[in-house]
């Protein structure tokens, strides 16, 4: 199969060729192929008709539905460039976005359109709004009868089911070329501000066509959008891999464990790819079996550390052995992956778990403060160049010069390589704990407090200290039904790693806050962890 250039060449594609094969599952409702490319074409006439040119921004604000997918490729159609908006996201997080990237469309819930976003919008450069009803959304009543096919409410906006359903034909605009810009992704990445990232259509078919080749799934392969498609992961490694394998895409909303288990029942997925906390909180359910994994030919776990005792733990109980994948939103998702047929190593030093090796045409460099690569084994900062590193952020020379010098990624990510060419992602480089001088890096001791049999979620942030400067503290959740003192996980970890490294202080929270795409939010537990004071007792 010749690689397609864009995913609207590989609909185009799937739509002659598997016409009836159901493309997106969303709870009752069913598109084929061909439906979602007739639906798309009809998105991307209305669009037109509207005044959308070709260069045009869309931002889509919607979770994981139909919906979702046809405002995306309906825009691509169009000739347009599709900015991802967490649908979380407040007012004033939307308004940077919208202004930003200057959005000229906007596809969102009608729900959402009434509640901030037309005051948001009012400023803002958006002359054209889709909503889809929000009723199709509303999966706590009745998750049973969500489907494709409710009508908005908004008075001031067309209905994107409507539009969808209108028949429009197809602006005559060129499919994408390699080379256009298919994505705006928003990530806030050192500094703060949230940059876009710009992730041209050859970056995701590049990606998307790796793991068509490389994971080894059957024809007409089943995935399960376990990660939100609003984040690259999502988009590239389910919506895109998937549409380029000519496959079927269940959806389900958003991340909700027991609508994730009764969909992996009805569909029988043969692929995953989520945070290693959908694993954790999807284990950790009362009604899973291993039945509910029986059908996975390959399960991913992405975008966060994995740790080691996870993958255990869950081969022990439910038989797949979860993969390890690295990856950012400026690598347009995995740049470094576990292929199928192997297992990760663990480093028998720090007790990390590979996180895979560079993907073909991928260069993986470690290089120290000088830029100079360092010996095997020894930790730099991870610089990744390949055919999936975007070319910069949206108009933000400074920025891009900085992040991107001569082309190459420098990911802010500390890791090493080992000789057989396995990649180590360490830790974030400004999540390292300075105490007392001595540098602790969270990852490995969130590792030893993952093998405790109680603990369910574990972070480990740096706290002010009087005595050290910073001290190392662990904020834990525990298993439903297991019980552990504080003290007692601190010691467990004293007994197993250097006496600096240990965690003074344990705290245990019901739940840890994560993101959108489900990490574990170390910056929200740091900020927390400085609001409760700095007088520790120096003797501990
Ligand atoms: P934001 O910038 O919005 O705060 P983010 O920095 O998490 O989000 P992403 O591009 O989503 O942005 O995440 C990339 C980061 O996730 C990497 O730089 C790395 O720190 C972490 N990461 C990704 N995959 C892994 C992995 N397999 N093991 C450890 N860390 C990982």
């Amino acid at each position: 199969v010749h690689p397609a250039d864009s995913l609207v060449h590989a609909l185009r594609r799937s739509a002659a060729e598997t016409p009836d094969r159901t493309f997106l599952a969303y709870f009752d409702a069913r598109l084929s192929h061909r439906e979602t490319d007739e639906l798309s074409d009809s998105v991307a006439g209305h669009l037109a008709a509207r005044g959308l040119r070709p260069g045009d921004r869309v931002a889509v604000v919607l979770q994981n539905s139909p919906h979702f997918v046809l405002a995306v490729l309906g825009a691509w159609k169009a000739g347009a460039t599709v900015v991802p908006v967490n649908p979380m996201y407040k007012s004033a997080e939307v308004a940077h976005v919208l202004k930003d990237a200057e959005v000229s469309a906007l596809v969102c819930t009608d729900r959402a359109w009434d509640s901030f976003l037309r005051a948001t919008a009012a400023g803002s450069p958006v002359r054209i709004v889709l909503t889809a009803c929000e009723r199709d959304f509303q999966t706590r009543d009745d998750p049973r009868a969500l489907a494709f096919e409710r009508l908005s409410e908004a008075p001031d906006a067309d209905d994107l089911t409507a539009v969808a359903r209108a028949g429009h034909p197809a602006p005559a605009v060129p499919a994408p070329a390699p080379g256009d810009l298919a994505l705006i992704s928003y990530t806030s990445g050192t500094s703060g501000t949230p940059k876009g990232a710009t992730n041209t259509h050859g970056n995701i078919m590049y990606n998307a066509e790796r793991q068509r080749t490389g994971l080894g799934l059957p024809e007409a392969p089943v995935y399960f959008a376990l990660a939100p498609l609003f984040h690259i992961t999502g988009m590239v490694c389910q919506f895109g891999a998937c549409l380029n394998s000519a496959g079927t895409l269940v959806l389900a909303h958003r991340f909700e464990p027991s609508l994730v288990l009764e969909a992996f029942a009805e569909h029988r997925p043969h692929y995953t790819v989520g945070p290693s906390t959908a694993f954790m909180a999807l284990a950790a359910h009362p009604a899973v079996t291993p039945d509910h994994f029986s059908s996975f030919h390959v399960i991913s776990s992405g975008g966060a550390p994995l740790p080691p005792a996870l993958v255990e733990a869950f081969r022990a109980r439910f038989g797949p052995y979860i993969r390890n994948g690295y990856g950012l939103t400026e690598c347009t998702a995995p740049c470094a992956s576990v292929p199928p047929g192997r297992e990760a190593p663990v480093d028998p030093v720090s007790g990390t778990l590979a996180v895979g090796v560079p993907g073909p045409d991928t260069v993986v460099r470690i290089v120290d403060d000088t830029g100079a690569e360092t010996p095997f084994g020894t930790p730099g900062e991870i610089v990744v160049s390949g055919p999936q590193v975007v070319p910069g952020y949206w108009r933000r020379p400074d920025a891009t010069a900085e992040t991107f010098p001569g082309g190459e990624l420098r990911t802010g990510d500390i890791g090493f390589m080992d000789e057989q060419g396995w990649l180590y992602v360490v830790d974030r480089k400004k999540d390292m704990i300075n105490a007392s001088g001595f540098k602790v890096w969270p990852r490995e001791v969130e590792d030893v407090l993952y093998t405790h049999p109680a603990v369910c979620e574990a972070a480990v942030v740096g706290v002010p200290d009087a005595y050290r400067g910073e001290t190392v503290k662990a904020y834990v959740s525990l298993r439903p039904d297991a019980a552990a003192e504080p003290d007692a996980l601190a010691a467990y970890c004293k007994e197993r790693l250097a006496a600096y490294k240990y965690p003074r202080q344990v705290e245990i929270l019901p739940e840890l806050p994560k993101t959108a795409s489900g990490k574990i939010l170390r910056r929200e537990l740091r900020s927390r962890g400085d609001r409760d004071g700095t007088e520790q007792d120096p003797r501990h």
